[in-house]
C-alpha cells in the first residue's frame, strides 16, 4: 500500500511513488511513499493559508488537546514507532526508541506552552497610555527536515509551529518518509482541521524548491546542509519571509592532561561514533594535549575494538549502517583525502560484511592530523574522526574555535578551572563538559552559531522566537 501525502486535510496519493529501503539489509522495503509534485506543494500551501485564519485565532484547548493527545499516542507506540525509525534511518533500535520518545516529550512540551502563552503590559513614556506586547502566530510555515533524525527534527519544528496557532506545509527528507508519515496520521487523528498540516513527501528539488519559491510561505525553518540552507536563505531574503537554519557542524571535544581518561573516551567515542556519525552535533575533532595523548588514543583503539557494528534491530548492536551508499562513498572519500593528506589511519576504516547486505563501514580513527586539513575542517557525516594533538589548554581552545562551524563543543577535564573558562570562551551554541557533544534535552535551547545556524533557537521556550511574531499596541485610558 502507498502512504499518501496529506493536502487539505486529504490522503492524496499523487501520480509516483517511491520506496523506502533499509540500510541494515537492502532487499528490506520499509514501505511505499507518494512522491508529491510542485504542483501538490502548491495545493498544500494554498490549503495551509486559507487554513490560517481560523488556526490562528483557536482557542488555546484545542491546540493544547490536539498537541497532548499526540503526545500520548507516540509514547505510548515509542517501541512500533522506534523499530520503523531504525529501519528506515539505521540508528540502533535503542536509539531509534529515544528518539520517538523525545519526539513525544515535544509534543507534550508544547501542548503546556499553549496554555502558557503570555504577553506583557508597560505605562508609556507619555501619561494616560498603556503598551500591550503580544506575540502572535506568523502564517504559513515550511518546514523542511534532513533524513537523520527522521521523527525528533519534524516534531521540534511541527508542535511549535502548530502551538503558537501557524499553518504548516511540511517536507521530509525523502530517504526518510515513514516516522514523518506517521507523526503526521497521528496529528490528522488528533482532530487538526483541514489544511492546519500538510504533508508533501518528496524531492528536495522539486517539492523543497516549489516551497521556497511560494510568495504564501510566511517562514521557512529548515535543517539540513550548508548548501541547501543557503538557497533557504537566498528565496527567503527575495520574499522577504522570516528563516530559520541550523546546518552542518565540525564539533571539537577537547581532552585535557587533567581529564578521568575513561569519562574522556567514553565521551569521545559517544560523539564520533554513536548514530553512526550521522549527527550534526557529532565530534570529528578530537583536540588532545601531549600528556595523555598516547594513552587517549591507545584506549581508544581498545574500546573501539569493542564496538559491535551491525543490524541496527538487532539486540547487542551499537552502531548500525551508514544511511544509504551516497553518504556510504562520501565518508570512505572522506576516509582516503585523510590518508593522501597525512593523517595516520589508527583504527578502522575498513567496509563490513554482516548477514544482510547493508551499508556497514567500521568507525574509523585517524591520529597525526592537523586542524588545516581537510578532514578536520569539512563535514564528513560519518563515522569518521581525527585526533589533533596540542601542547596545552590555550592551544586545544585555539584550534577547538579554529573552524567556519560552531555548533557544540566538548570538554574533557578534572579542572573546574578550564571548564569554566572553556564552557565562556567556546565559540559554540551549546558546550559540554565531561559529556558528548551530542544529547540535548528537548526542553532546552538547540542551535549554534557562525556557519551551523542562522536565525533564533530551536526548542523550548526560546522557539516562540521564531514561529512567533511580536506586536506593539497602545490604548489612550
Ligand atoms: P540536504 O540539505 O540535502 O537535505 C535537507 C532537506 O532539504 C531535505 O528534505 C532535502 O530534500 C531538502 N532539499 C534539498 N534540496 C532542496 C532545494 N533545492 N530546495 C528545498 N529543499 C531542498 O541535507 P541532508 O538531508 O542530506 O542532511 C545531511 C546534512 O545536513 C549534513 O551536512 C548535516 O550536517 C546537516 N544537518 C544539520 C543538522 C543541524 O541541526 N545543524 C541536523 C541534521 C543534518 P530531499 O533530501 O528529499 O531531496
Amino acid at each position: 500500500m502507498v502512504q499518501k501525502n496529506l493536502i487539505d486535510g486529504e490522503w492524496i496519493a499523487g501520480s509516483e511513488a517511491f520506496r523506502n529501503i533499509n540500510p541494515s539489509d537492502t532487499n528490506d522495503v520499509v514501505g511505499e511513499y507518494a512522491r508529491a509534485s510542485a504542483e501538490d506543494a502548491r495545493a498544500a500551501i494554498a490549503a495551509a493559508k486559507a487554513a490560517f485564519p481560523a488556526w490562528s485565532r483557536s482557542g488555546i484547548l484545542e491546540r493544547h488537546a490536539i498537541l497532548r493527545k499526540t503526545a500520548d499516542e507516540i509514547l505510548a507506540r515509542k517501541d512500533e514507532l522506534g523499530k520503523l525509525l531504525s529501519r528506515e534511518e539505521g540508528k540502533t533500535l535503542a536509539e531509534g526508541i529515544g528518539e520517538t520518545v523525545r519526539a513525544g516529550q515535544i509534543f507534550d512540551f508544547f501542548a503546556g506552552e499553549c496554555l502558557r502563552l503570555a504577553g506583557e503590559v508597560l505605562p508609556s513614556a507619555r501619561p494616560n497610555i498603556g503598551v500591550e506586547i503580544t506575540r502572535e502566530p506568523i502564517g504559513v510555515v515550511g518546514i523542511i527536515t534532513p533524513w537523520n533524525f527522521p521523527i525528533a527534527i519534524p516534531a521540534w519544528k511541527i508542535a511549535p509551529a502548530l502551538c503558537y496557532g501557524n499553518t504548516v506545509v511540511f517536507k521530509p527528507a525523502e530517504l526518510v518518509p515513514g516516522s514523518s508519515w506517521a507523526i503526521v496520521d497521528i496529528l490528522h487523528r488528533a482532530g487538526l482541521p483541514k489544511g492546519v498540516l500538510n504533508l508533501v513527501m518528496g524531492k528536495g528539488s522539486v517539492v523543497g524548491q516549489a516551497m521556497l519559491d511560494s510568495p504564501d510561505i510566511h517562514a521557512i525553518t529548515f535543517t539540513g546542509s550548508t548548501g541547501t540552507g543557503k538557497r533557504v536563505a537566498l528565496a527567503s531574503v527575495e520574499h522577504n519571509r522570516k528563516y530559520q537554519l541550523e546546518m552542518g557542524g565540525k564539533n571539537p571535544f577537547v581532552v585535557l592532561d587533567d581529564a578521568d581518561l575513561k569519562v574522556a573516551v567514553e565521551a569521545a567515542v559517544n560523539s564520533a561514533f554513536f548514530s553512526t556519525g550521522q549527527r550534526c552535533t557529532a565530534s570529528s575533532r578530537l583536540i588532545v594535549t601531549e600528556g595523555i595523548h598516547d594513552r587517549f588514543v591507545a584506549a581508544m583503539g581498545e574500546r573501539m575494538k569493542g564496538l559491535v557494528i551491525d543490524d541496527a534491530l538487532k539486540a547487542g548492536t551499537q552502531i548500525g549502517p551508514v544511511v544509504d551508499e551516497s553518504q556510504l562513498n562520501q565518508d570512505t572519500d572522506y576516509i582516503a583525502i585523510g590518508r593522501q593528506e597525512g593523517a595516520k589511519l589508527a583504527f578502522g576504516g575498513e567496509l563490513l560484511k554482516r548477514d544482510t547486505p547493508g551499508f556497514y563501514l567500521q568507525p574509523t580513527l585517524f591520529t597525526e592530523a592537523t586542524n588545516a586539513m581537510r578532514i578536520s575542517r569539512e563535514e564528513i557525516f560519518g563515522p569518521v574522526a581525527s585526533v589533533i594533538r596540542v601542547k596545552d589548554y590555550d592551544e586545544a581552545l585555539i584550534v577547538a574555535n579554529d573552524t567556519p562551524f560552531g555548533l557544540s563543543s566538548g570538554i574533557a577535564t578534572t579542572s573546574l578551572k578550564h571548564a569554566t573558562h572553556f564552557k565562556r570562551n567556546a565559540d559554540a551554541g551549546m558546550v559540554m563538559v565531561n559529556l558528548p557533544t551530542a544529547g540535548v534535552d528537548f526542553h532546552v535551547p538547540f542551535g549554534g552559531r557562525k556557519g551551523s545556524s542562522h536565525g533564533s533557537r530551536e526548542q523550548g521556550r526560546y522557539a516562540a522566537e521564531f514561529y512567533t511574531t511580536v506586536k506593539t499596541a497602545y490604548t489612550l485610558a
